[in-house]
């Protein structure tokens, strides 16, 4: 069944504080990965633990309102633009939803939904 996005960035930084490497659902498959690395457990579990937060994340307050930004907005990465692609992405208080629908096409005509932007 095909999903739509809707909804729009609230622009909280959650999913750029770990976003390239880790997010919650794919934390084990990162640690599975490393174990086929062959890496000490010690390691695999401390490198698993980190946020990874984008060096391009950054900052602002706008009426007492903390406001992610992204300083290489313009040129961010494809699976920033994406991001979330699918119900599995999603992070708790994120503004984007997914709605399942039979013919997505025919759902959004006829609920005069616009498929929300991504950062
Ligand atoms: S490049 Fe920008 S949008 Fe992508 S994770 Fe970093 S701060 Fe977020
Ligand atoms: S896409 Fe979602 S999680 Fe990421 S900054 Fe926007 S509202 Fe927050």
């Amino acid at each position: 069944m095909p999903y739509i996005r809707i909804g729009k960035c609230k622009r909280c930084g959650k999913c750029c504080e770990g976003h390239y490497i880790i997010r919650g659902h794919n934390r084990q498959v990162l640690k599975e990965n490393l174990i086929i690395m062959g890496l000490s457990p010690e390691i695999i579990d401390w490198i698993a633990s980190q946020d990874f937060k984008c060096p391009y994340l950054t900052y602002k307050y706008e009426n007492g309102r903390k406001i992610a930004v992204c300083t290489i907005y313009e040129n961010r990465p494809k699976e920033c633009r994406e991001y979330p692609k699918e119900p599995a992405d999603l992070l708790p208080g994120c503004g984007f939803s997914f709605v399942e629908v039979k013919n997505a096409k025919s759902f959004v005509q006829s609920n005069r939904i616009e498929e929300g932007e991504g950062k």
